[in-house]
């Protein structure tokens, strides 16, 4: 089915982020993989070309589009490539830099953006706790005021890019009495006493993406590291995480749209029984259903992007994108292995990989219960 929410501008980036992963990112997917990181000239080179200063003001450094449909096709390219690269990629430059274009002082502005623009500083945000990231306003990681600073203790888990990161916007509790009203933001440097990057987690699957704990002991953070005002950390959030859903709902279904594509060349090119297996009417079946559930939930999530490059995007609408994509993409995964017999198993075929990636979108940026608790309630209950 034609989309039609992008014009030729939009396909002009889109042309330019396909050339990045074909001549910087693909040559060293293996590299990745090993490393479980994406090494740092790819996202000096990534930040060269453009894809990390979408959002940022052309005064620090960024494009200054006010188009979100720019940052969903660099999305889909970067997730039909892998996930893992999207999900790294996307939390540095369609997640983090609203907090800092929206909420920073001009002086963190001109301290961070350019930075981030330019790929230097890799930013992450830290929001989960050991003790629990969907319950956010409990969580336990907390800043004393003392003099012009606060004093941060505590531990955040499951960081994408994490182990990397230059810049870590950190949610704490800056006033125990006062629940989600007593949560702050703020910005935690690389070389800061007491902060301490922790290992990259061992996953089972998004090997590429440096995932990990980040631990604060005592950390001084300079009050001009306060990103917003004192206890609106968790407003902050509640009002971003839209932009991070209809993200991840744009990744899930390009990397299932790619991976299915991949399937059917395979179900044309294999055979048994004396034919190709895509024609036995199973199958055919099969990828006719699978095919059909992609662009279903592709014009939803193109409807998503559209409202949300006119800021009309809905954090109901967002959580129904998230989850349901998330739902397409394990289904039509979970077929595609399957159409590809024992190789579909095999770690060297990028569709076994792909099934192992998308687990965790039913889990991150929000659980897909939380999801239905949020659409639940815009229901009444
Ligand atoms: C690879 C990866 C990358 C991540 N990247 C980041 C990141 O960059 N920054 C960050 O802050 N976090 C990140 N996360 C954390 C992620 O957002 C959390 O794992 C997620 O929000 C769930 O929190 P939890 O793991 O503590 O599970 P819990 O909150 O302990 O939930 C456990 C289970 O209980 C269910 N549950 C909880 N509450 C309810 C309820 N009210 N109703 C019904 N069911 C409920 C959940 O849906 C889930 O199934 C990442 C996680 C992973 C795995």
């Amino acid at each position: 089915m034609p989309r039609n929410i992008y014009d030729e501008d939009h396909e002009a980036m889109r042309a330019s982020a396909r050339e990045f992963v074909a001549r910087t990112l693909a040559p060293r997917a293996e590299e990745m993989i090993e490393g479980k990181s994406i090494p740092r000239d790819i996202w000096l080179e990534a930040g060269k070309q453009g894809f990390f200063g979408l959002d940022i003001p052309e005064e620090f450094g960024g494009a200054g589009v006010d188009d979100y449909r720019f940052n969903a096709v660099v999305a889909e390219e970067m997730s039909r490539f892998n996930a893992a690269t999207s999900s790294c990629f996307g939390i540095h430059s369609d997640v983090c830099p609203p907090y800092i274009v929206d909420l920073g002082t001009e002086e963190q502005k001109q301290r961070w953006l350019p930075g981030m623009a330019s790929g230097e500083l890799i930013c992450a945000i830290a929001m989960t706790e050991p003790s629990g990231g969907s319950d956010l306003a409990a969580l336990k990681t907390t800043a004393v005021r003392d003099g012009d600073a606060w004093i941060l203790n505590g531990s955040k888990t499951f960081i994408t890019n994490g182990y990397q990161a230059d810049l870590v916007i950190v949610a704490a509790r800056t006033d125990p009495s006062k629940g989600a009203k007593g949560i702050t933001l703020l910005m935690v440097e690389r070389g800061m006493e007491g902060f301490q990057n922790g290992r990259k987690l061992d996953k089972v699957g998004m090997d590429e993406s440096d995932t990990a704990e980040l631990f604060f002991e005592n950390v001084r953070v300079p009050d001009e590291n306060r990103l917003g005002p004192e206890g609106m950390g968790f407003i902050s959030m509640m009002q971003r995480l839209p932009q991070e859903r209809v993200g991840a709902a744009v990744s899930n279904v390009a990397h299932a749209k790619a991976i299915l594509e991949e399937t059917i060349q395979y179900a044309k090119d294999r055979k048994a029984f004396g034919q190709p297996i895509g024609a036995f009417q199973h199958n055919k079946f099969l990828m006719a259903e699978l095919v059909t559930k992609i662009e279903v939930a592709e014009a939803y999530v193109d409807d998503c992007i559209a409202a949300h490059a006119e800021g009309k995007l809905s954090a109901v609408d967002a959580a129904k994108a998230k989850w349901w994509s998330s739902e397409v993409q394990n289904d039509v995964l979970d077929h595609c292995v399957q159409l590809h017999g024992g190789y579909g198993f095999m770690n060297e075929y990028r569709v076994a990989r792909a099934w192992r990636d998308a687990r965790v979108t039913k889990i991150w940026a929000g659980s897909n219960e939380i999801m239905k608790e949020l659409i639940g309630r815009d229901l009444g209950f």
